[in-house]
């Protein structure tokens, strides 16, 4: 036996007793994310791409990467990466870029940034917004929308007054429920803040309808993108583009190196080939429109119109029974059932493939029947 053994072992009570003592409450409330294991299903749940690479694509790709130096730290400023991405991506050229590994670490700087400040976002919407603000102890708002999923723009503004938030965030189109919200009423949110409106485009390829033109003219603007519902949500990409003054604070707290290297490569391969990757967006544009006339002709559910890659549905019997049923058919959609809430009953289902969307519609009405 060597030394360390001799040491009698810490009790459970002694190691709880000092985890209570030492974690923060907020945190020990917390549920660390809860992904549903996926193996061998259809998987129609996380908003991804359905379609792999076309093999000269990827043959091409692999022959880039052998140049990575993973002996190295990566480029700490991405440089290549970015040049790359204002060529491709029409973004305003006096903003500047702030990259994040994925969307969600750029909510932790803006939320590390303003920590301890209030955060309003409307409900329901992305989870991170909250569970992030948590991270950072600062107190969160939200202001549930309307019946028809519309933001409520007297609660909003009234929340604003009275809360005053750092940060406000609206995603655009929204998530989980697919829409647009009205411009005039996301304005009045944006003459209303007193601090900072991050507008999340994450859906952006499936919506082509952006406020990435206006993000110079209100003082208190930010336009955050992900790559990840485009097709890579496995690089772990997003970017913040926004007023110079606005980033530099948030540069701060980005952790050194954010961006790794084979992300960097990656990303700038695929920018490079984008017309295939916007082709893809195109075909899932098309089948989410398939989806949906397919599905409004479904009795017993009600679907609602959708400008990202997704679609929302309420459904009439309990929607356990419907996720069950599918998981049963190895279709692995999300359910949202928030019983008292707009989501009442409702589960969401990410636009797959044609054969996967068919085997979705073909379990569903199987399901309903
Ligand atoms: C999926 C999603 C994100 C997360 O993007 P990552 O870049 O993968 O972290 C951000 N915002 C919204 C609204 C999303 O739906």
């Amino acid at each position: 036996m060597s030394a360390s053994h001799d040491r009698s072992p810490a009790t459970d009570s002694d190691i709880l007793y000092r985890v209570r003592r030492t974690i923060r409450e907020q945190v020990r409330a917390m549920q660390a994310y809860p992904v549903t294991q996926a193996k061998g299903m259809i998987k129609l749940d996380a908003m991804e791409n359905p379609y792999s690479w076309p093999v000269e694509l990827l043959d091409s790709w692999l022959e880039t990467l052998r140049s990575v130096e993973l002996n190295r730290y990566p480029d700490a400023r991405a440089d290549a990466l970015v040049e790359q991405m204002r060529a491709t991506l029409d973004l305003p050229a006096a903003a500047s870029i702030l990259l994040g590994n994925g969307s969600d670490e750029l909510i932790q700087m803006c939320a590390l940034a303003t920590a301890g400040r209030p955060v309003l976002a409307p409900s329901p919407s992305f989870v991170m917004y909250e569970t992030i603000a948590g991270f950072a102890g600062s107190p969160f708002g939200s202001v549930p929308l309307g019946p028809d999923f519309s933001l409520d723009t007297d609660a909003m503004l009234a929340t604003i007054r009275a809360q005053q938030p750092a940060l406000v965030f609206i995603a655009y189109p929204n998530n989980p429920t697919g829409n647009l919200f009205d411009r005039a009423a996301v304005e009045q949110v944006l003459a209303a803040s007193p601090g900072l409106v991050v507008i999340d485009e994450a859906y952006h390829p499936f919506a082509q309808t952006t406020w990435m033109d206006e993000v110079l003219e209100y003082p208190d603007l930010v336009v955050m993108r992900t790559v990840s519902k485009l097709g890579f949500a496995g690089l772990r990409l997003g970017y913040l583009v926004g007023d110079p003054a606005w980033l530099t604070e948030f540069d701060k707290v980005r952790l050194p190196y954010n961006i790794n290297a084979l992300t960097q490569a990656s990303a700038l391969f695929a920018l490079q080939h984008d017309a295939v990757f916007a082709q893809q967006a195109a075909d899932i544009r098309a089948e989410r429109g398939r989806l949906f006339e397919a599905m409004n002709r479904i009795p017993g559910i009600e679907v609602f119109p959708s400008a990202a890659n997704f679609l929302l549905f309420r459904a009439e019997r309990p929607a356990e029974q419907i996720f069950d049923a599918l998981y049963r058919n190895k279709i692995l959609i999300k359910n949202l059932n928030r019983p008292g809430t707009v989501l009442a009953n409702c589960l969401r289902v990410t636009v797959g493939t044609a054969a996967e969307n068919d085997a979705f519609l073909a379990a569903l009405s199987a399901t309903l029947d």
